[in-house]
């Protein structure tokens, strides 16, 4: 099985300040499958970066800089159709909870005051994963198959 998964979950330090998410319980539920990481904001913006937020706009949540206010979404996006377009044989997608970039149900939206509308929504990359029809699970939430 073939799972592509956000690299901070593997431990590498690739979060916004840079630290990792680490989860050793999900690793080892996973320790038969081929692990393929990726890390959208990493790569787009290098590590540390400033925080980004998913906002609902009139052209669908994208996610804005909460350094400069910019529109960060296109960059996060390209990567992720590009992973998708090399890994074409995915089985599983695991992201990390409440990222707005991997988040699968659990990302936070807000309107353009900053109001909290919902909690469980699709990070940027993710709604790519989905595109393909990929099974798509909040690391937090996948027990195994
Ligand atoms: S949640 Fe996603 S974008 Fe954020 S550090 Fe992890 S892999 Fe990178």
């Amino acid at each position: 099985m073939k799972v592509a998964i956000s690299a901070c979950l593997l431990g590498e330090t690739c979060r916004y300040d840079g630290s990792s998410n680490k989860n050793t319980a999900l690793l080892d539920t996973l320790k038969n499958a081929t692990l393929i990481p990726f890390c959208p904001e990493n790569y787009a913006f290098g590590t540390p970066r400033p925080t980004m937020d998913l906002l609902q706009t009139s052209k669908g949540n994208r996610a804005f800089s909460n350094d400069t206010g910019e529109d960060l979404s296109a960059p996060v996006i390209q990567y992720a159709k590009n992973f998708f377009e090399k890994y074409h044989d995915i089985d599983l997608y695991i992201g990390k909870d409440r990222s707005p970039s991997c988040g699968v149900c659990s990302s936070k939206l807000y309107d353009e005051n900053r109001q909290l509308l919902s909690s469980h929504e699709t990070g940027l990359m993710t709604q790519e994963a989905q595109k393909q029809n990929i099974p798509c699970f909040d690391a937090e939430k996948y027990k195994g198959e």
